[in-house]
């Protein structure tokens, strides 16, 4: 079985092949540093993690995810807190990566920023101008989006009536009204760089081209990002990166994540429903937030709420309560492979409610081996499958441990059914009926049917 990914600029699912046998390049447009990344910004983070440790068990991936360190929205931060900007960027990029290192995920090979990465923005820029596919006009340099016949395949946008379709020109020095900015000239308060064409500074759109050629070369196999990044952002990146480079392939894939809402809302400043990943680890495990945000599959829309952080915990508490008091030796876990199902399941299009499905499967059929050498080699499958999705990271002790709101986790009810049922096989009532009650005083309510005992919490 080969990887399948959904290709946007496709519209479907196909086979994924790198370009050079064995090797892949994958960019990830990242965040712009002016403050704290909210959970919305966590998917596309957490999601193509998962999809770098899917494709790093097949070939040799090179990752990049940049940093937007010079913006006009950085500007305003750096005026309005009145601190440098450097140490504004400096202080959110190291936050960052401190978040999302608490979700699991792991640094991406190339973390480029935007202002060491000017000389090559200059560079391209001049060879669109070279060529035909951008100007000059009043300060700035614009891409000419009429020159590139193309523009507005990824987005399925006609760029016709796009242009019939806009509102008076706000900028008349643009030759069409989607002409987009590559260079803007600077003032003396504002950063800037020396270039052709005065002291100024990029467009965001450029800066990604820029640091995707000079990372991963011309053509690079995925280029991933939120859905919200199709229009304008990768549609710009797509024609400038294509006309620079005389019609090289840009992206060979396109992989984009849908959104994620707030209690059915959108997340908005205006709304005061914005919820930041640094605040939501202060009381909620990592792994649980990771979990949260994969447990929808990555292109549908996601809600977020008290429910999906439960669902999470509990399903964690399922997984490590398998493992739970089970030692799996060190040479059999370096070895040990996740269930060939679970990894087809990722491989599919990043299918994680399946995978999870498949983790689930191999924890029920752990929860019921007796033979001793196969509970261990499940549990090591079980750590494998962990591993490769970036969850039970843990000590299963400590995880339990840690939970200290009394609350009996799913595995220890499992657990306490388990024990209840025995001593009823066992014609042991008076056990049974203890456990019972125990379960009972804890505010669980359990049903005895045709396919087994279920159990609900009771508010
Ligand atoms: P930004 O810093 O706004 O450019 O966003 C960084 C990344 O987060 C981009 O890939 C966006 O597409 C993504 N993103 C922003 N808001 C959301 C959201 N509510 N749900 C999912 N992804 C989002
Ligand atoms: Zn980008």
């Amino acid at each position: 079985m080969t990887i399948h990914l959904h290709d946007t600029r496709l519209g479907r699912k196909v086979p994924f092949e790198p370009l050079r046998e064995g090797k892949v390049t994958m960019y990830l447009c990242g965040p712009t540093v002016y403050n704290y990344a909210h959970i919305g910004n966590a998917r596309p983070a957490v999601v193509f993690d998962l999809l770098a440790r899917i494709l790093r068990r097949r070939f040799e991936l090179k990752f990049a995810r940049n940093f937007t360190d010079v913006d006009d929205k950085i500007n305003a931060a750096a005026a309005a807190s009145g601190k440098p900007i450097d140490d504004i960027t400096a202080q959110y990029m190291t936050a960052y990566n401190d978040d999302m290192g608490a979700l699991g995920v792991l640094p991406p090979d190339v973390e480029p920023r935007a202002t060491q990465h000017i000389d090559g923005m200059v560079e391209m820029i001049s060879a669109l101008i070279d060529r035909g596919h951008a100007y000059e006009a009043d300060g700035h340099v614009l891409f000419d989006v009429t020159s590139y016949e193309d523009y507005g395949v990824l987005s399925k946008r006609d760029l016709r009536e796009m242009i019939a379709g806009s509102r008076v020109e706000v900028a008349p020095y643009k030759k069409s009204p989607q002409d987009f900015v590559l260079w803007k000239p600077s003032t003396p308060d504002l950063p800037g760089w020396d270039s052709p064409w005065g002291r100024g500074r990029p467009g965001w759109h450029i800066e990604c081209s820029a640091m995707a050629a000079e990372h991963l070369g011309k053509t690079i196999d995925i280029h991933a990002g939120g859905q919200d990044l199709v229009f304008p952002h990768h549609e710009n990146e797509l024609a400038q990166s294509t006309c620079a480079h005389d019609g090289a392939d840009f992206a060979r894939y396109w992989v984009h994540n849908g959104f994620l809402s707030m209690d059915h809302e959108k997340m908005s400043k205006s709304l005061g429903n914005v919820v930041l990943v640094h605040d939501l680890i202060k009381t909620i495990p990592g792994e649980v937030i990771r979990l949260a945000l994969l447990g929808a599959h990555y292109r549908q829309p996601l809600d977020w709420s008290e429910d999906t952080i439960r669902s999470a915990r509990r399903m964690l508490d399922r997984l490590y309560g398998a493992v739970r008091g089970l030692d799996v030796p060190e040479s059999m876990r370096a070895q040990a492979q996740p269930p060939a199902a679970l990894v087809a399941a990722l491989e599919d299009d990043i299918n994680t409610p399946r995978a999870m499905a498949e983790f689930f499967a191999l924890a029920k059929e752990l929860n019921k081996a007796e033979d001793a050498d196969d509970r261990t080699r499940l549990a090591a499958s079980m750590l494998a499958s962990g591993d490769l999705m970036g969850l039970l990271q843990s000590d299963p002790d400590d995880w339990f441990a840690g939970h200290g709101d009394g609350e009996l986790s799913a595995a220890e009810i499992d657990a306490l059914i388990e024990k209840r049922n025995a001593a009823r096989s066992a014609k042991d009532f008076a056990t049974a009926d203890a456990v019972r009650d125990q379960l009972s005083a804890a505010g669980i309510k359990i049903e005895d049917g045709a396919s087994g005992t279920s159990w609900r919490r009771s508010e």
